[in-house]
């Protein structure tokens, strides 16, 4: 990390940390935090040191998904000690509210906040930080990928059209700051019922024929499963309980290790 190139763009690593992992999607509710949840888990469950930082300010997920309710407390460098859940070190704005009130935080305030997170919290040596970014491409988003060195990106989108066109200007973005996606990721792809009889309920395919349109591979297809969400609602994400495929977690560690 901390190349003489990324000197010349403007961005810079976070110390300790050795790749970082941006978590997007073009549109929200796609099951990006889920994902990103579920990825900071399997990355742990492979020996790796993993942390996890929400961005979204607005819509902070991850406390929730970890079921943890800790206030993080500061070092004496006035750092913040991120909270540790399920093997993974973890800050998120869900930590520093109450549960009901609103994030009320204009654009420019909540940049600093957001680099605040990335660089005045305690992460340590971490083999992984993976970033959970808000939803969409607007100034945050933006403002994250020029400022930090992102290693590469995996976008998350259902496959229906709207979340795909979403998708693409996600892909434009990391294009312009020359982050390299890592892959698509296609959730709530289908559901299964009890006889087996699967249903496209956001449309057949519309990850494969985007993930090849943009060159990129198809990592994973997630069908809608109440345990995946009842796994996120219970703050036990659904891959501490089910048996992670190695091949394909130890394919993916392969891949972002590069
Ligand atoms: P985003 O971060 O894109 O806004 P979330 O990860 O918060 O989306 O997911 C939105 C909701 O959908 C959550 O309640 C989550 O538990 C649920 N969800 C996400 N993916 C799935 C899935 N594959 N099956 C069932 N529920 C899902």
């Amino acid at each position: 990390a901390g190349t003489a190139e990324q000197a010349n763009t403007g961005k810079s690593s976070i110390p300790g940390v050795k790749k970082i992992l941006a978590v997007a999607s073009g549109k929200g509710g796609v099951g990006k935090s889920t994902v990103a949840s579920n990825l900071a888990i399997a990355l742990a469950a492979t020996g790796a040191k993993v942390g996890l930082c929400d961005c979204d300010l607005y819509g902070p997920s991850v406390a929730m998904m970890f079921g943890s309710h800790d206030r993080p407390m500061a070092n004496e460098h006035d750092e913040i000690i991120p909270i540790e859940a399920h093997g993974v070190k973890l800050m998120s704005m869900g930590f520093l509210l109450e549960e009901r009130s609103p994030v009320i935080v204009r654009g420019p305030m909540a940049t600093r906040y957001t680099q605040q997170f990335l660089r005045q919290v305690d992460w340590g040596e971490l083999d992984y930080l993976v970033l959970d970014l808000p939803p969409g491409t607007g100034d945050i988003q933006l403002t994250i990928v020029q400022t930090v060195a992102v290693d590469g990106a995996v976008i998350v989108t259902t496959p229906q059209e709207i979340a795909l066109i979403d998708a693409r200007k996600a892909v434009s973005m990391f294009a312009k700051v020359n982050v390299p996606i890592l892959g698509l990721i296609e959730n709530m792809a289908w559901f299964e019922c009890d006889h087996g009889t699967r249903y496209h309920l956001f449309g057949n395919g519309g990850g494969a024929v985007e993930a090849a349109t943009i060159g990129t591979p198809l990592l994973a297809q997630i069908p809608i499963e109440a345990p995946v969400r009842e796994g996120g609602d219970a703050g036990r994400p659904i891959a501490l309980t089910s048996p992670i495929d190695s091949a394909a977690s130890a394919a993916f560690h392969d891949s972002a290790a590069q």
